[in-house]
């Protein structure tokens, strides 16, 4: 047998943010939760972090490079990039990550890298090709229920129910009509762009997660599978299907 084992392992990129560490002497770091990484290495992926801060012609060799791509969770984008009216609801943002991650997910979509886009990366990923996003789910969307249970909750709390499309590939790769699932997040998917479709809902009708028509793997889901996967194992099936979308490129 001539299989090899790290060849069949495809490199996943995964984005990056600035984190300032230490209470005294504030220190800026690139940093990433290790639940995202170990999800994809769980999944048989080797996980590449991509650092911010990164030319253009530097994040296009980058991407080249790697096989597939995981946008993570993190703050909020700034209202310019879908002309927002609600500034005043957006918080936590962060140009540069904007910039990058706007350039990556464009990027992926034009050469069909396969990618999985969480929470901040679902609403990036809408952003990217023109949708426009809740600048606060609880005071924007009519008939809202509680979504953001950060900070207060641990981030495998099952916070609500989504129905999923049945003709969906998240329905396909999860194997599943209905799931329940973690809720971390403030904003959300507003008008939807072009070329995505809407494949799961919360029960107030919000949007909880994409995929592109015309693309072999790109998925946004706006719950943390990556925190879920290790008491509900087939939340790991969505990294499964990015590195087998990966592996057959
Ligand atoms: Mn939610």
């Amino acid at each position: 047998m001539t299989t090899n084992h790290v060849e069949s392992r495809p490199f996943i990129g995964l984005t990056t943010y600035r984190k300032m560490v230490g209470q005294t002497n504030p220190t800026p770091y690139m940093a990433l939760m290790p639940s995202y990484i170990e999800a994809v290495a769980a999944a048989g992926g080797i996980p590449v972090l991509i650092p911010l801060g990164l030319d253009e012609d530097a994040l296009r060799a980058l991407l080249s490079q790697v096989d597939g791509l995981v946008m993570t969770g993190g703050g909020d984008i700034a209202g310019e990039h879908y002309q927002s009216e609600h500034e005043e609801f957006i918080f936590d943002v962060d140009p540069d990550r904007d910039r990058v991650e706007l350039f990556l997910a464009r990027e992926a979509m034009a050469t069909k890298k396969p990618l999985l886009a969480i929470c901040r990366g679902h609403q990036l990923l809408n952003v990217a090709l023109g949708g426009t996003l809740y600048e606060d789910v609880m005071e924007w969307m009519p008939g809202a229920i509680k979504h953001d249970f950060f900070n207060t909750f641990p981030r495998n709390h099952k916070a609500h129910a989504v129905a999923i499309e049945p003709d969906s590939k998240l329905a396909a790769t999860l194997g599943r009509r209905e799931t329940h699932v973690n809720s971390l997040h403030h904003q959300g998917i507003r008008d939807l762009a072009p070329g995505l479709v809407a494949v799961a809902h919360a029960p107030d009708g919000l949007i909880e997660s994409v995929e592109a028509t015309d693309h072999p793997y790109a998925l946004g889901v706006q719950w943390h599978p990556e925190n879920l996967y290790t008491d509900d194992p087939l939340m790991l099936s969505l990294f499964r299907g990015l590195i087998d979308a990966a592996r057959d490129r």
